[in-house]
């Protein structure tokens, strides 16, 4: 039998199991080739050294993957969509395969492709992967997309407790499923071109923080991460532990979700089979604090994907007429972990190091930099783009648009007391003192009130802003608009 020529395009999906278009091209055809492009006009992930060291190890696992199983993933550099169209002529692909994207660039991208190819004769087949539920499929009373978190996380929770992730039918959908494929590419040419596109693309990639970041790239990786997760019972202590920085109590899965290593449906499949299999009211609670994470992911992809204009600005349009001081002096000091407030710089050090940052220290540098030093808040989410490994244009917008309270989030105004937030979640200065060494030697009450002597500071830097004025004056700022 002659099978039809299908081209899978890989893009948030790095991986071979579970993969939703993936697992409807496979029941389709054998003569199946993989391709990914290296697009740098996509602007979310060619800025950031340690997100290109992510992507280029997760896909050299993908090609490894892809030739045993008899085939190959092709490498392109360029416009997806001059060079998608292009290569599926030359392959003669009568399918072309890929997931469905969220973002407002890759959606724009994704309709162009089809309309160029409406008239020819090859078929695009694209799925939802990237969530548990499609944005279409929730909604309020109204019939309007929800805004709030809270009611969202009801509906959601209703809705995806009928669904049995652990129990479905490709649930089972390994790796050695892949296999037999039919690669008939006779042009040696694109594939020539596909092998120097990616030594070219490593060549440049230098991340140094690579041996300390905790995100590790790659689908056996992922899965390791997450077993890992649920065998140290980091799982069912996630609600007592998951606030404080010194302790390693979370997944480090947010990379591998951002890219696809791993896919949302075995994350959360794994918390259900946990459910089912424990009595225990604070596992319980914790695994439900798990997922209730896993749903935020979920809630600022949905809110991107129904209000794009998210991407550009406030969500609360007064927001636009805030007088921000944009300090430069002070903007760089926050950046670099130089400021002397130190909850403040060993956040700040963790992640110019290691490429990733504790989702309490996100909340506490995130609320400094736009209510203590009064600098817009789109500066610091640039500035997280180009270091975080797992940095996600929903996710990242969404945590700074609810620092900032310029976002969905009802309270309208959070303004976080570093020195309070230090003595609750690092009330023993280890993260502290593990990222700023200088200061090992202070007392730990010295370092949590900030009251730390000329003379003990040594190279350390005075405190570049007292919070309390500070906040006085933004509050005053805030009343204007
Ligand atoms: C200002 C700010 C910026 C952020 N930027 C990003 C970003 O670019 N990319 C990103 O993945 N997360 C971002 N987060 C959310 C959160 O900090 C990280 O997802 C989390 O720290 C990752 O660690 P983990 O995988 O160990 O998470 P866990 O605690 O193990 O959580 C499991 C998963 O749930 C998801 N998740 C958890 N918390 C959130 C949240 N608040 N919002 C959205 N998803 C969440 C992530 O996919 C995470 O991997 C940001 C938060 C803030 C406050």
């Amino acid at each position: 039998m002659e099978y039809p020529r299908i081209l899978f395009w890989y893009r948030k999906d790095l991986r071979v199991n579970d993969n939703k278009a993936l697992i409807k091209a496979l029941a389709l055809s054998k003569a199946i080739t993989s391709i990914y492009i290296f697009d740098e006009t996509y602007p979310y992930d060619f800025n950031s050294k340690s997100r290109a060291w992510f992507l280029s190890e997760s896909l050299k696992e993908l090609n490894e993957n892809w030739e045993k199983a008899g085939s190959r993933l092709l490498f392109q550099k360029g416009s997806p969509t001059h060079l998608i169209p292009f290569v599926a002529k030359k392959i003669n692909a009568k399918y072309i395969f890929w997931n469905k994207p969220i973002e407002p660039y890759e959606i724009e991208r994704d309709e162009k492709i089809k309309a160029d190819l409406k008239t020819s004769n090859i078929e695009i087949i694209d799925l939802w992967d990237h969530l548990l539920i499609n944005p279409s499929e929730i909604s309020t009373g109204s019939n309007t997309p929800y805004t709030v978190y809270g009611p969202f996380f009801k509906k959601f929770k209703a809705k995806i407790d009928k669904l049995n992730f652990d129990n479905e039918e490709d649930k089972d959908f390994r790796f050695e499923k892949l296999k037999d494929l039919k690669d008939e590419l006779i042009d040696n040419q694109l594939i020539t071109k596909s092998k120097s596109i990616f030594n070219e693309f490593i060549k440049d990639i230098n991340f140094s923080g690579k041996v300390i970041c905790p995100c590790k790239p790659g689908e056996n990786s992922a899965e390791e991460l997450l077993n890992n997760f649920i065998s140290s019972q980091k799982l069912i202590n996630y609600a007592s532990q998951r606030d404080f920085p010194s302790i390693n109590g979370t997944s480090y899965l947010s990379a591998s979700l951002r890219f696809g290593t791993i896919s949302i449906r075995k994350a959360w499949g794994k918390t259900t089979q946990l459910n089912h299999s424990t009595r225990n009211e604070n596992s319980l609670l914790s695994i439900e604090t798990w997922q209730k994470e896993l749903a935020w992911r979920e809630f600022y992809q949905h809110c991107l994907y129904h209000f794009p204009e998210l991407e550009k600005g406030p969500y609360r349009k007064k927001w636009n007429n805030f007088q921000w001081h944009n300090n430069n002096e002070w903007f760089i000091r926050w950046s670099s972990g130089d400021t002397g407030i130190p909850i403040i710089d060993a956040s700040m050090r963790q992640l110019n190091q290691s490429g990733w940052m504790h989702n309490r220290c996100r909340m506490i540098v995130a609320s400094f930099l736009v209510k203590d030093l009064i600098c817009n808040w789109q500066l610091g989410e640039q500035k997280f783009m180009e270091h975080l490994v797992d940095g996600d244009l929903a996710a990242n917008n969404g945590g700074w648009q609810w620092s900032a309270s310029s976002g969905m989030d009802p309270k309208p105004l959070r303004i976080f007391n570093p020195h309070t937030q230090t003595q609750k979640f690092d009330p023993l200065c280890n993260y502290i003192k593990y990222w700023i060494p200088e200061l090992s030697k202070i007392n730990n009450s010295d370092i949590i009130t900030g009251d730390i002597s000329k003379s003990e500071r040594k190279n350390y830097p005075d405190p570049v802003i007292q919070h309390n004025s500070q906040q006085r004056l933004f509050k005053s700022l805030y009343a204007d608009i």
